[in-house]
């Protein structure tokens, strides 16, 4: 990490469940084109902070800017639209639709708003087109075209990890979220998994992930951010956070 360059910045975010403080980030920056990881103990607040930056749940309090301009405020579809996305578990009613299907919802810009599927207006077939276009392009990239026909709850354990993250590229967001995308599945599969988090660093893109394997987290982040009970602890590189006490104290004593 060279200059500076921050793609998203956030400041005092805060949100409470009844008397527990689950975030409470003072400052956080994420610099463009960076892999960086977040960690911290099961509890401290992870997933609530992606879910807050993301609009997919309602700060206490808290600004952040993404590209420059203030997000806070905007539900979840109008923040993918604005470039940063997160992944999505399939959820029930996702797989009983076919692959194909899950990647044209991805277009839609997240899943916020309009479940029911898109309403016919004007250029609607010409979008179509493209959006399935692109869908079968990255179906072929995450190794996922020959299911495309099939429903979503019959891929395998990584599969549904490679279309969550296939179906978050659809709208072409210049940062992605992941949370736990190496959750569940097959060793064999991890290595692929990491070498697409690797591609979309290097064709620009920007991601924040949160993983528990060490070896993962050191071995494909430039920047690591550690929380616990809603705080940032620490940050740095792999090297640093490695042998810096307190990280390991709050991260292995939870
Ligand atoms: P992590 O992802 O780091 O494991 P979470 O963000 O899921 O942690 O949770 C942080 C804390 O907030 C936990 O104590 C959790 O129990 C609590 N929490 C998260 N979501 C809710 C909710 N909707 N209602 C009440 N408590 C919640
Ligand atoms: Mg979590």
């Amino acid at each position: 990490v060279a200059k500076p360059d921050p793609i998203l910045v956030a400041n005092g975010v805060r949100r409470s469940f009844g008397g527990l403080k689950a975030v409470d980030v003072g400052h956080l920056e994420v610099q463009r084109g960076t892999i960086t990881a977040l960690i911290g103990p099961n509890g401290a607040g992870k997933s609530t902070l992606f879910n807050l930056l993301t609009g997919f749940d309602r700060v206490d309090e808290g600004r952040w800017s993404f590209e420059g301009a203030a997000i806070n405020g905007r539900r979840g579809h109008q923040v993918a639209r604005s470039g940063m996305v997160r992944t999505f578990q399939l959820t029930k009613a996702l797989t009983r639709m076919s692959v194909l299907d899950n990647m044209l919802l991805g277009a839609q810009g997240q899943f916020g708003e309009r479940m029911a599927g898109a309403l016919w207006r004007p250029g609607w077939a010409r979008q179509e087109r493209a959006n399935t276009e692109r869908a079968l392009e990255l179906l072929e990239r995450f190794r996922l075209v020959d299911k495309r026909d099939d429903m979503a709850g019959s891929l395998s354990g990584g599969q549904r990890k490679l279309l969550e993250m296939a179906r978050s590229l659809m709208t072409e967001p210049s940062m992605i979220m992941l949370d736990e995308p190496m959750a569940g599945v097959n060793p064999a599969l991890v290595q692929s998994l990491l070498s697409h988090i690797t591609s979309l660093r290097d064709e620009g893109r920007t991601v924040l992930f949160v993983e528990h394997d060490m070896d993962v987290i050191m071995g494909i982040s430039d920047w690591i951010v550690v929380l616990a009970q809603g705080r940032v602890i620490a940050e740095g590189r792999p090297s640093d956070i490695k042998s810096d006490k307190q990280v390991i104290d709050a991260y292995l004593g939870a």
